[in-house]
C-alpha cells in the first residue's frame, strides 16, 4: 500500500492482509522470541519512507517476519530485495509475496548475527567509500536483543569497511527499544548520553526518526518502538581502530556516576596507574573531574589518540585488562588466605 499522497512506484496485485496470513500460516508471534508484528500498512509505508528514495535500490529486509514491511519496500518499486529470516514459519507467506513480485525478491532462511553480507549484492553497486552511498540499503523490525548486538556488529563493520560496507557507506534504517534509539542520539549532557552514543556517532551520521507506540504491535511489546537512520560518515570522528575506541569508551562509562578519572585509570596497570592516568588526561586536556555523560567527541578523540600514543610507546598496554588484574588478585588473596602460617620454632 502506498503512502497518503504518495502513488505506489510498484502495484503488488490483491494480497491476503498481513493477519490473514498470521491466521493462514498459523504464525502466533513467540514471545521467548520478542516477536511482536507491523499489521498496519501505513505505518510500515512510514518507516521504509524514512530509508530515502528506493527506486530501483537494492535492500535487505532484516526479519521479515509475516512481511508488513517487506509490502512496503516492494511498493517503493525497488530492483532486488534480500529476505533474511531467521524462523522458518514466515517462509512459505514470503513465498506469496516473492511470487507476487517475480524475480525480486530472494529469501534466506538463516540468521542475521552470522549471515555474510560480502557477497549479498551485485559488485557493480560498489561505491567508492567518500562517493555518494551506495544504492543498497538495509531495512529491519528485529527483536531488541538482536538489533543492539547487531548494530554494534556493523558499527565495527563499518569502521573496518567491511561486510555490508564493502559496497561503501550503505544506509541502515533498524528499529530498536525507544531508550537504545535515546542512547543512539544523545548528546553530551545528556542523560541517555553512553557507550552507543559515541561508538554510533563518531561512525555515522545518526537520526531518530519516530516513535511507534507499543499498541501499533501485536502483540504489544512492554516499551514504545524507535526508528532510526544511520548513514556511514566518510571521516569517522575518531580516526582510530575500533578495539581502542571501544576499550577507550567502555573504561570511561563503566563508572558512570564517578568523575571520568575513575574509568580512565583501569586503562593502566596497578603499578604506575595514578601517574600514567594524570599523563593521559594532561596530554588529552580533559577535565579529570567531568562525568562519563558530558564528555564531547573531541574530547573522545584526544583521549583515543592520546592512549594510542601511550600503547605505540609502550606495546604491552593494549593487551591490559583491568578485570584480568582484578581476577588474579582476588585469587592471590585465596591462595595468601588458605596457605598455612608459618609457625617459628
Ligand atoms: N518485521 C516484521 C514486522 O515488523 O512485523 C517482524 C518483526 S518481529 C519483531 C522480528 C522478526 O525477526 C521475526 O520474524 C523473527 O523471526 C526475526 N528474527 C529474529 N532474530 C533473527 C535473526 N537473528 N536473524 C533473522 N531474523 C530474525
Amino acid at each position: 500500500m502506498a503512502a497518503p499522497g504518495k502513488v505506489a512506484a510498484f502495484r503488488l496485485p490483491p494480497l491476503p492482509t498481513i493477519g490473514e496470513i498470521i491466521k493462514l500460516f498459523r504464525l502466533k508471534a513467540q514471545k521467548q522470541l520478542s516477536q511482536n508484528f507491523l499489521l498496519d500498512l501505513r505505518l510500515t509505508d512510514k518507516i521504509v519512507r524514512q530509508a530515502g528514495e528506493l527506486k530501483n535500490a537494492h535492500v535487505c529486509e532484516v526479519g521479515p517476519g509475516p512481511g508488513g514491511i517487506t509490502r512496503s519496500i516492494l511498493s517503493a518499486g525497488v530492483e532486488q530485495l534480500l529476505l533474511i529470516e531467521k524462523d522458518p514459519r514466515f517462509i512459505p507467506g514470503l513465498q506469496i509475496l516473492s511470487e507476487a513480485a517475480p524475480g525480486k525478491v530472494r529469501i534466506v532462511h538463516g540468521d542475521i548475527l552470522t549471515y555474510k553480507m560480502e557477497k549479498a549484492f551485485p559488485k557493480h553497486l560498489k561505491k567508492n567509500w567518500d562517493d555518494e552511498p551506495p544504492d543498497i540499503h538495509i531495512i529491519g523490525n528485529l527483536p531488541f536483543s538482536v538489533s543492539t548486538p547487531l548494530i554494534i556488529k556493523w558499527l565495527e563493520n563499518i569502521s573496518k569497511k567491511d561486510g555490508p560496507f564493502i559496497y561503501g557507506r550503505t544506509q541502515m534504517t533498524l528499529t530498536f527499544q525507544k531508550e537504545v534509539g535515546e542512547r543512539l542520539i544523545a548528546n553530551p549532557g545528556g542523560r541517555q548520553r553512553s557507550r552507543l552514543s559515541i561508538m554510533a556517532q563518531h561512525l555515522c551520521t545518526v537520526k531518530n526518526c519516530f516513535v511507534i507506540p507499543g499498541e501499533a504491535f501485536v502483540p504489544k511489546p512492554e516499551v514504545d518502538v524507535a526508528v532510526v537512520h544511520f548513514t556511514p560518515l566518510v571521516q569517522p570522528k575518531i580516526q582510530q581502530p575500533f578495539e581502542l575506541v571501544e576499550k577507550v569508551v567502555r573504561s570511561v562509562f563503566q563508572f558512570r556516576r564517578k568523575y571520568c578519572f575513575r574509568g580512565l585509570e583501569t586503562l593502566f596497570p596497578q603499578d604506575g596507574r595514578l601517574k600514567r592516568t594524570e599523563q593521559l588526561m594532561m596530554t588529552a586536556n580533559v577535565d579529570p573531574t567531568l562525568r562519563p555523560f558530558q564528555l564531547s567527541m573531541s574530547q573522545f578523540r584526544n583521549l583515543c589518540d592520546t592512549y594510542r600514543k601511550m600503547c605505540d610507546e609502550d606495546p604491552s598496554l593494549f593487551a591490559y585488562s583491568y578485570r584480568e588484574e582484578l581476577k588474579q588478585n582476588k585469587k592471590m588473596r585465596i591462595l595468601l588466605k588458605n596457605q598455612p602460617e608459618q609457625t617459628e620454632k
